[in-house]
């Protein structure tokens, strides 16, 4: 799905951190996990955006971390139940989606489990 161009070029990150940024504190949101997740991560945060509609509630929200474990992102929050249905979604998603090219994946590989297409089934970057 992404091309080997695209697959190589972090600039995702720094375009999801100009819109999301805030929901990370100072620092920003951190992608501890490869851009094939890009699209998937991209929705969530858009939709955790539009649901954070209380300004009291913008202010406190953070997420504290995204990171890829046995083939699936993590992304840990301090939001409520709405915003865990939202981040469960997302998490099943990425369980189908590979994490290199965002091409349909499936989960693979013993010890290092991860989600990915035939095409790049076993690739090391
Ligand atoms: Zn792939």
């Amino acid at each position: 799905m992404l091309t080997d161009d695209v697959i190589k070029d972090h600039g995702w990150r720094e375009e999801l951190n100009r819109r999301f940024g805030w929901m990370g504190g100072e620092h920003g949101l951190y992608f501890e996990c490869l851009g094939g997740w890009r699209f998937v991560l991209k929705d969530m945060l858009e939709r955790i955006d539009a649901t954070l509609t209380d300004p009291e509630k913008r202010e406190v929200f953070r997420i504290s971390q995204i990171k890829e474990k046995f083939g699936e992102f993590r992304v840990y929050h301090n939001g409520d139940d709405r915003i865990d249905r939202i981040v469960d979604a997302a998490e099943a998603a990425s369980h189908i989606t590979c994490d290199v090219c965002a091409d349909r994946g499936w989960t693979q590989g013993a010890g290092w489990i991860s989600t990915r297409c035939s095409k790049h089934s076993g690739w090391r970057g």
